[in-house]
């Protein structure tokens, strides 16, 4: 089947269901329920929390909950199925107090559980099969085809590489494809977006030297670069460094709600220039700067980032916290028809925008040879942390040191003599 037909099919269906939203009739709302593929696999944060609920629920122990029965979390199989998932990014995120202890080590575990879970259950999951130059087009594709879910691994926060590039390269092997460069934490290379409330300090100015050959390596690979969760010099530094298209996978307009996980207008303008996406952040917080949103609140963002950023700039990032279930997406694209949104339009928002950008970044990918740039061991000293390859190199430095003064000695007694 068709990628671009199937979405259409199902996002045609939905939008002729939610002209009529308003009249709530149980036919509608049934029917409405067509769009939960896309309203699920892209917003949400861009990706799904289930291996997090693994590990906090059950240690990782896969063995210990059935994947069809399981009652306690958003997601499960026959949810899964009911929605007609096509892909579905799975996150391995830990926490910020990982840090410079074992988050490469959590992250790898969470990596590992969707792994296993894909292997548990066959007929539903369908990890890339193929290390190199997997594609997520051809992988979402080949699942529409077979009728499993497509599964990859989106990686929330730039504390799990921990100052490694070997480590960035080789979560992009086991399925990563996607990093939030900084969660709520700084980094040694980069700032996140506490620091623009004053409690941060902002150590990197942005994206360190350090933190822009990241930025480069991820383009290298066909990873993408996710700007939620920085600072705002760090966006201005990544959009600046970065050859292929942003996301941001859960922030919308400063302009409406000046909160600092929201972007700002000028940073608009470069996304629209760069042909990056703004996935639009549902949380009360960041849609009004207080406890109480509505749907129109939300809507205000989508034509607001529509205006400065372009409709091509715009996606859905995020679950309706506090704005009811699910079952209110439709009320928001019955809310952007009566304003004039376009089906063409509201195509782009729920999908085509984002599929375009990954395309972009896949096509943008380079056949160069990786960076072997390493951080200095100052920056990443820690009691966790052994010093093997910064040792030669001091030493070498004592070396030459050693060697420079020997040579002077020499030929001060020389000259004595
Ligand atoms: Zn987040």
């Amino acid at each position: 089947m068709d990628l671009d037909q199937a979405l259409q099919d199902r996002l045609d269906f939905g939008l002729v269901c939610c002209l009529y939203a308003n009249n709530r009739t149980h036919r509608c709302v049934q029917g409405c329920r067509f769009l939960a593929p896309w309203w699920q696999w892209r917003p949400r944060y861009l990706h799904n929390d289930l291996p997090w609920q693994f590990l906090i629920q059950y240690n990782n122990q896969l063995s210990k909950l059935d994947l069809y029965t399981l009652q306690n979390t958003h997601t499960n199989i026959p949810k899964l199925q009911a929605g007609k998932m096509g892909a579905q990014f799975w996150a391995a995120y830990v926490p910020c107090d990982t840090q410079g202890k074992d988050a490469v080590k959590r992250t790898l575990e969470q990596i590992d559980v969707v792994h296993r879970m894909c292997d548990d259950y066959p007929d539903v999951f369908d990890f890339a099969e193929t290390v190199e130059a997997v594609s997520l087009i051809s992988d979402i594709e080949r699942a529409f085809n077979n009728s499993k879910i497509a599964s990859l691994i989106g990686v929330e926060g730039g504390h799990s590489i921990d100052n490694s590039l070997a480590t960035l390269r080789t979560f992009y092997k086991l399925g990563v494809r996607y990093m939030t460069v900084s969660h709520s934490c700084n980094t040694p290379w980069v700032d996140n977006w506490i620091v623009d409330t004053g409690s941060d300090n902002a150590d990197n100015n942005g994206l360190s030297d350090f933190g822009k050959i990241v930025i480069k390596e991820m383009n290298r690979l066909g990873m993408i670069v996710d700007l939620s969760h920085v600072s705002v010099k760090t966006m201005r530094d990544a959009l600046d460094v970065s050859t292929a298209p942003v996301i941001f996978s859960h922030s919308s307009a400063y302009a409406v709600c000046k909160h600092a996980r929201n972007v700002p207008d000028d940073l608009l303008r470069v996304v629209k220039e760069k042909r990056g996406l703004v996935m639009i952040n549902f949380y009360n917080d960041y849609v009004t700067c207080n406890q109480k949103a509505n749907l129109s609140d939300v809507a205000d963002h989508f034509d607001y980032i529509k205006k400065v950023a372009g409709i091509e700039s715009v996606g859905f990032g995020g679950l309706p916290v506090g704005l009811g279930d699910v079952s209110t997406y439709p009320d928001l694209v019955a809310e952007l028809l009566r304003r004039n949104w376009t089906s063409q339009e509201l195509h782009d928002a729920l999908a085509g925008n984002f599929l375009r950008v990954f395309r972009e970044v896949e096509q943008n990918l380079a056949s160069t040879r990786a960076d072997d740039t390493v951080l200095e061991y100052e920056k990443i000293k820690t009691s966790c942390h052994t010093s093997y390859g910064y040792e030669y190199e001091e030493n070498a430095a004592v070396r030459q040191h050693l060697g420079l003064g020997l040579l002077l000695l020499c030929l001060l007694l020389s000259l004595i003599h």
